[in-house]
C-alpha cells in the first residue's frame, strides 16, 4: 500500500510502498477514504531532531475517515464495513483521564513519551496519509453514518480541537452574556481550525464572533462561516475589536496562530476577567507577571486536541448540517503538492487527501 512518510526531520515527506499491516489482538485495520492535512503537520515536518518525542520514519496524517476493513481476534468497536473517524490522541486507555474519554490528557503521557510511543495516529505512530491505517483499539473509532469522508476526516482534529477549545470558554461567555451587548469572542486565524470554530460558536453560543487573519480570502471565509465581523491584522486591530465589543474588550480570544504578535493582540483586545485560549503552535511567548500589563482577572488555557465525547458532539453538529467543512481536495498521490499549498497559505478551509 502507499504511505506518505516522514523519513527524517525537516522532510520533505515521501510517498513510499509499505506492507499493509495485519490487525492483531485488539487492533483494527481501517481503509482510509479521506485524510486531512493540519497546520501541525507543517510543524512536525519542520521540527528539529529531538524536538518531538517521536522516532522517524512514520506515516503522517492524524485526521482520518474510512471504513473498518478488518479486526484482530480480541477487537471491540464498530464492525467490518462500518464508516468511522479515528479519534486521534492515543493514550494508555486506562488512566483517570482516558477512562472518561479524555485521552488527549492521558495521565501516562510523560511515560509514553519517554519510550517514544507517539501521541497518536500520524504523530509518531503510522497515520492516515496512506491506503490503510492500523488503529490500536476499536475504542478509538467513532461511527459517522452517511457523512462524506471528506467532511468526516477534518472533524477529528480541526473540528474536535475547535470544539474542545470553545468548551473551555463557555463559562466566560455565559458570565458575560447577561451584560449590555452580550458576549463577544475573537477568533484569530481562520484556517482549518478557525473556520470551524466560527461555525461551532454560531451554532452553540449567542456570542458576537469577530474574525482576524492576515489573508483576505480567510476573512471572506469567516464571513461565509457566519462571523459577525472580520478584519485583517492592522496596527489598530485591538482597538477595533474593543470598540466592536462595546469598548470593554472581548470576553474571550481563541488564538489559532500562537505567535508573540497574536498573543499580544489577544491580551490587548481582552476585557478584564476575559479568557485567552491558546491553540496555535506558533511558538510565541507571553510574560506572566504581577504587577504587569495583562488584563486583571485574565484566565488562560492551553487546550490540546479534544475528548471522545467532544468528537461525538462535533459529528452530531456536522450531521445536523450546523457545521460544514470547507475543503480543498487532492489525490493522495499529490500529497507533496498539498503540503506545499498549505504552507504557502493557499488553502481555503482544510486540505483533504483522498487515497
Ligand atoms: P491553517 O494553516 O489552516 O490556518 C492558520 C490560519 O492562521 C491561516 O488562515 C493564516 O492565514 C492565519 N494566520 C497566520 N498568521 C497569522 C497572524 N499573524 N495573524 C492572524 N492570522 C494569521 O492551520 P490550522 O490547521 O488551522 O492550525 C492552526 C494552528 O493550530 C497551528 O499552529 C497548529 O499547529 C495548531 N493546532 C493545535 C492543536 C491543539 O490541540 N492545540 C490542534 C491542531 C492544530
Ligand atoms: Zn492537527
Ligand atoms: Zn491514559
Amino acid at each position: 500500500m502507499r504511505a506518505v512518510r516522514l523519513t527524517h526531520w525537516g522532510g520533505p515527506p515521501v510517498i513510499t510502498e509499505v506492507e499493509r499491516p495485519e490487525p492483531r489482538s485488539e487492533e483494527v485495520l481501517v481503509r482510509v477514504e479521506a485524510a486531512g492535512l493540519c497546520g501541525s503537520d507543517l510543524h512536525v515536518i519542520a521540527a528539529a531532531p529531538g524536538a518531538l518525542p517521536y522516532l522517524t520514519p512514520f506515516t503522517l496524517g492524524h485526521e482520518i475517515a474510512g471504513r473498518v476493513a478488518g479486526s484482530g481476534p480480541d477487537a471491540t468497536g464498530p464492525p467490518t464495513g462500518e464508516r468511522v473517524v479515528v479519534y486521534g490522541p492515543w493514550g494508555c486507555g486506562r488512566c483517570g483521564h482516558c477512562s472518561t474519554g479524555a485521552e488527549n490528557y492521558c495521565d501516562r503521557r510523560p511515560a509514553l513519551d519517554a519510550v517514544r510511543a507517539g501521541t497518536g495516529a500520524g504523530l509518531g505512530r503510522d497515520g492516515g496519509l496512506a491506503d490503510f491505517v492500523l488503529v490500536p483499539s476499536g475504542r478509538l473509532l467513532l461511527p459517522v453514518g452517511d457523512l462524506a469522508p471528506t467532511q468526516a476526516a477534518p472533524l477529528s482534529d480541526a473540528g474536535l480541537t475547535a470544539y474542545h477549545a470553545i468548551t473551555g470558554i463557555r463559562q466566560a461567555l455565559d458570565e458575560a452574556g447577561g451584560g449590555a451587548g452580550g458576549a463577544s469572542v475573537a477568533v484569530i486565524g481562520v484556517g482549518g481550525l478557525g473556520h470551524l470554530a466560527i461555525q461551532i460558536l454560531r451554532a452553540t453560543t449567542s456570542a458576537q464572533v469577530f474574525a482576524v487573519d492576515i489573508r483576505d480570502d480567510a476573512i471572506a471565509l469567516a464571513d461565509d462561516c457566519g462571523a459577525h465581523f472580520g478584519t485583517l491584522v492592522r496596527p489598530d486591530t485591538a482597538d477595533v475589536l474593543r470598540k466592536r465589543s462595546g469598548d470593554a474588550g472581548v470576553d474571550a480570544v481563541l488564538d489559532f496562530v500562537g505567535t508573540s504578535a497574536t498573543l499580544r493582540l489577544g491580551v490587548s483586545a481582552l476585557r478584564a476577567g476575559g479568557q485567552l485560549t491558546l491553540v496555535g503552535s506558533g511558538g510565541g511567548e507571553l510574560t506572566v507577571r504581577k504587577p504587569g500589563a495583562l488584563p486583571p482577572g485574565l484566565r488562560m488555557s492551553l487546550p490540546f486536541w479534544g475528548t471522545r465525547p467532544d468528537l461525538e458532539r462535533v459529528i452530531a453538529l456536522a450531521r445536523s448540517g450546523a457545521v460544514r467543512v470547507e475543503t480543498k481536495q487532492f489525490p493522495l498521490s499529490r500529497a507533496p503538492e498539498a503540503i506545499d499549498t498549505l504552507r504557502s497559505g493557499a488553502v481555503r478551509g482544510r486540505a483533504v487527501l483522498i487515497p
